[in-house]
């Protein structure tokens, strides 16, 4: 009797193992999956968010005014715990929260979010990326600079306004700076 316990507890540790080895294999996978794409693609995302929607580049507006970036295109979720964000390949809006900012801030929050895909995930070449697209493209001034600066000031509290006071000095710099960043 104590030995049969003792040859299924063997057993049970052997298919206990064998488990572990399988599921090991599975991250191993999918950690290789992820490494050749970085990420999920749009569908993916907006399958597993519910309720998002997909706007293939050139078709997005934002104000009636187009908003590109590349060939990226765009998800629209109402569920984004931010403005927007750049995720490998694509961009996502929070189209419930940019309806509560003006036109200019609007395509500074696209702008930035794109700066993120052509320039990485520094958040002041991103800044400095959407304000010299924005007077390149005509829909940014000085004033519409002010807009952004008082949206990203330090007293609201998301990633969006991280260190609201100096990203805006070095945004004004980078306005009026006539070499690209
Ligand atoms: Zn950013």
């Amino acid at each position: 009797m104590a030995i049969a316990q003792q040859t299924s507890a063997t057993a049970l540790t052997a298919v206990a193992t064998l488990l572990v080895s399988a599921l090991l294999l599975t991250s191993v996978s999918l950690l290789n999956a992820s490494a050749q794409t970085s990420g999920p693609s749009p569908e993916e995302y907006a399958a597993h968010v519910g309720g998002a929607q997909i706007v293939p580049s050139g078709a997005l507006r934002l104000d009636a005014r187009k908003a590109v970036c590349g060939q990226r295109p765009t998800v629209l979720d109402n569920q984004l715990d931010d403005y927007g964000a750049a995720y490998p390949g694509f961009l996502i809006l929070n189209p419930k929260l940019m309806n509560k900012v003006s036109t200019p801030v609007k395509l500074w929050i696209f702008s930035h979010e794109c700066g993120h895909q052509f320039r990485g995930p520094d958040e002041e070449t991103a800044d400095c990326f959407a304000v010299q697209r924005g007077r390149r493209q005509g829909w940014l001034t000085p004033e519409g600079l002010e807009e952004v600066c008082n949206f990203i000031s330090p007293a609201k509290g998301d990633s969006m306004h991280f260190s609201g006071s100096y990203r805006c000095e070095s945004m004004r710099k980078c306005f009026t700076d006539t070499s690209i960043k």
